[in-house]
């Protein structure tokens, strides 16, 4: 059955529309965007779909077709941030009705929703942010609130840090919402300007494997926080307002004046990240796609030894896939666990996968799923 007809069945009626929103890998500049950096990711073909239709007497009907749990019935005025709700996914969408209407759009007064994610949930890829923007886009559509991409972006942001209370940044919310197929974007998360870079892999007969590992290690848990707080701290200790003004040009002299490794590592990391960013757009917009390989095998030492954010699972299939003949490989979003991607020629994506699968089997590790990221198009209205 399709997401409108399951709404029809729970509701009662067909849906005022159904609209989808994808989830997202970064290609590249990882743990930037709290250091007002520079990030790159793309949308993926997996996507949060939503059959959404308006109510105008206050209340809000949720239901994901992926979780067991029935209806979230709620109130669209009673909505308190950080309030556990019944079932905790229900904030999420809960949490973009409570963004809009603490900025005014008072007129969205309720809604019916149900949702299917194609989005694997936890694997580093985004599905709460697909959940937010197609929340957002939904109710931008129906109640007409002539929100823009990256203000719809802003909102579901503002739902995950205030309303759900999770600290991310904004970059995920931007991808699902901005992203265009063929093109990986480019955002700097410092004045939000934003440029579509062409990323068509497939008229180069190339394929970006994503490796989700299915696994999260527990130890990820407080290292968001700590290289956050890390971070700051070699800001302040360079005075600067925060390291993407170091640049990759005074990154010497700049690691020089820190007498703390850890810190030192840190701001290694994060600025030579930001250069690697700069790099890809450089060979993109010349056509050299293969040529930024080398740049995301860098960026996995980068975030392994400097950051010291890989795992066993993430290193051992960056190491498989280049040892296979990959042009490149690294863990993308927040590591200890999640996902790698790897740039493959198409003929070799078989062949790749399969030393992947025998690699992880070989070292008693879960088998990871891998799949193909084709750079697809943001949100959308999906009927009528
Ligand atoms: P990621 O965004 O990397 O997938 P998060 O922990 O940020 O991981 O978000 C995952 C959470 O988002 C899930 O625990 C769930 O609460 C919510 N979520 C994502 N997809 C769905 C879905 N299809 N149905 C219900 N909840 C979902
Ligand atoms: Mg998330």
């Amino acid at each position: 059955m399709t997401v409108a007809e399951n709404f029809q069945e729970l509701y009662g009626a067909a849906p005022d529309g159904v609209f989808a929103a994808p989830g997202r890998v970064n290609l590249i500049g990882e743990y930037t965007d709290f250091n007002d950096g520079f990030v790159m990711p793309l949308a993926l073909p997996q996507a949060a779909v939503a059959a959404v239709s308006r109510r105008t007497d206050g209340v809000l009907r949720l239901h994901s077709g992926d979780v067991e749990g029935g209806v979230v019935s709620l109130r669209a005025d009673e909505l308190t941030p950080r309030a556990p709700l019944t079932a905790g996914w229900a904030a999420y969408p809960a949490g973009v009705v409570w963004a809009l209407r603490e900025e005014g759009h008072t007129s969205v007064t309720g809604a019916d929703l149900h949702l299917e994610s194609t989005v694997p949930t936890g694997a580093g890829l985004s599905s709460s942010a697909a959940l937010e923007v197609v929340t957002a886009f939904a109710l931008n559509e129906l109640y007409g609130l002539g929100l823009s991409r990256p203000e719809l972006a802003r909102l579901g942001q503002r739902a995950e840090n205030e309303f759900v209370g999770v600290p991310c940044g904004i970059m995920d919310q931007t991808a699902s919402a901005c992203c265009t197929e063929g093109h990986a974007l480019f955002l700097d998360t410092r004045d939000l300007s934003q440029r579509q870079v062409p990323f068509d892999l497939s008229a180069q007969g190339l394929e970006l494997l994503v490796v989700d590992t299915r696994v999260k290690h527990a130890l990820g848990d407080g290292a968001y926080a700590e290289r956050r707080a890390g971070c700051e701290e070699g800001a302040r200790a360079l005075g600067v307002r925060a390291l993407r003004d170091v640049g990759f040009a005074r990154l010497d002299a700049a690691l020089r004046r820190l007498g703390d490794e850890r810190i030192r590592r840190y701001v290694r990391h994060v600025v030579s990240d930001d250069h690697r960013v700069e790099q890809v757009i450089a060979r993109l917009d010349a056509g050299d796609v293969r040529g930024i390989g080398p740049i995301l095998t860098e960026g996995h030492r980068s975030l392994r030894d400097d950051l010291r954010v890989s795992c066993p699972e993430l290193d051992l299939a960056v190491e498989t896939a280049n040892a296979h003949g990959a042009h490149g490989a690294r863990m993308t979003g927040g590591g200890f666990g999640g996902s790698a991607i790897v740039l493959v020629e198409g003929v070799d994506a078989e062949a790749v996968t399969k030393a992947v699968l025998e690699a992880f089997a070989a070292a008693g590790f879960r088998a990871p799923g891998v799949f193909p990221a084709v750079p697809s198009a943001g949100a959308r209205r999906v009927l009528p």
